[in-house]
């Protein structure tokens, strides 16, 4: 067993305080991760709140891994020390079920295993990234290209795979018109994506004060929804319309923006239901759909993608002893556009 200095959640309501946890032993096809830089997600903080649920305490939270591969089990064939790494929201599945086969481990029929707050083969519950080094399977250890900054990549491993899966799953490219809700962790990924991958992009943010950047980013659009024009002049625009929202929204007046065949899809996860007029849905054959990050081949496929077109999250550096600061800031929206805590200062954050 490995100790390692870890940031964790005590409670849904208490600040995340600095702890260690324990990292099992490496297995003959395990890899031990030195981890560089974490991400951190809304997801994360849905977690320790509670939003989703009641969790296991502590908790060590963080699914946008990167670092170092610091050593290998005796049977590891797909990784080296020293190589370049990622690890996302999946750390394990079945390996066996239909959707595992097909490379979608994220819908794993048998259950996947989450990076954290997840239930490990072993019986214990995972933890996740805000640590120092993670032990992970061969199979749900990405390589990082090395074109790509380890210090701005690791959103790419949630955010990125999330708007990517989508994307690629409804066809996002030339000729076709995608929408991006919410101009946040997800959302601003989202545009960098649909935008390389040819599509004619507009962001739906509350307000225009993300304006510039957002064009910048590769919008060709960018509307206010606080503005009731927006929903009266961009009715039945879109094929693809990608929700990052993390709190509730009126989806019918989204539904509404679909073209004849457009799809609503929601990625954000906020705990209301979702509550859509049927006839928005029926007059002209528009579906709403969701869909979870991504499996390990479209991961890669993603990150791979982002070295080839220079895609990199936009993201503020911060020290671990920041975490609950940031926290408070992307509940407000003050976020630009990704905080990612520098791992090395969990050093610093335990003493
Ligand atoms: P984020 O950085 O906080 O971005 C969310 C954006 O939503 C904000 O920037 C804001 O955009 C908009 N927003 C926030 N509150 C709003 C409100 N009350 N009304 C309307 N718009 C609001 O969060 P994130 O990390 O991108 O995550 C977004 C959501 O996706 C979370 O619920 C998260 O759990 C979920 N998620 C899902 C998956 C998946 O697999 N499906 C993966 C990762 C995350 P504007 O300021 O532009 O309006
Ligand atoms: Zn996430």
């Amino acid at each position: 067993m490995l100790t390692v200095n870890a940031y964790a959640a005590t409670s849904p309501t208490d600040p995340l305080v600095p702890t260690t946890i324990q990292r099992r032993d490496l297995g003959p096809h395990d890899v031990l991760i030195d981890i560089a830089y974490a991400g951190i997600c809304h997801s994360d903080i849905h977690t320790v709140r509670g939003d989703w649920g009641p969790i296991t305490y502590p908790q060590v939270v963080g699914h946008e891994i990167v670092g170092h591969v610091a050593d290998v089990g005796s049977a590891v064939t797909k990784h080296q020390v020293g190589d370049r790494v990622g690890v996302g929201c999946e750390s394990g599945s079945c390996g066996e079920c239909e959707q595992c086969r097909k490379g979608e481990e994220v819908y794993c029929l048998n259950g996947n295993v989450q990076t954290y707050n997840g239930l490990d083969t072993d019986g214990s519950v995972t933890q996740g990234g805000y640590s120092q080094a993670i032990v992970v399977h061969e199979d749900f250890v990405l390589k990082i290209p090395d074109s790509l900054p380890l210090d701005k990549v690791a959103p790419l491993l949630c955010a990125g795979v999330t708007l990517f899966s989508p994307l690629k799953h409804w066809n996002a490219g030339p000729g076709s018109r995608v929408a991006v809700i919410g101009m946040g962790g997800l959302g601003h990924v989202g545009v960098k994506l649909a935008h390389s991958l040819g599509a004619e992009v507009t962001v739906l943010s509350r307000t225009l004060a993300k304006q510039d950047d957002g064009l910048a980013m590769g919008a060709d659009h960018y509307y206010a929804t606080s503005d009731p024009a927006t929903f009266e002049n961009l009715a039945g625009r879109f094929d693809l319309i990608l929700n990052t929202v993390s709190a509730g929204l009126d989806y019918s007046q989204y539904v509404d923006l679909l073209a004849v065949d457009g799809t609503l899809v929601i990625l954000g996860a906020p705990t209301e239901p979702v509550t859509v007029d049927a006839m928005s849905l029926i007059a002209f054959r528009r579906s709403i759909a969701g869909s979870a990050n991504g499996g390990i081949p479209v991961t890669q496929e993603m990150l791979d993608f982002c070295a080839e077109h220079g895609i990199v999250p936009e993201t503020e550096l911060i020290d671990a002893s920041s975490i609950n600061e940031a926290y408070e800031r992307v509940l407000t929206s003050d976020v630009r556009y990704r905080f990612v805590i520098d791992i090395s200062t969990l050093h610093t954050a335990t003493n």
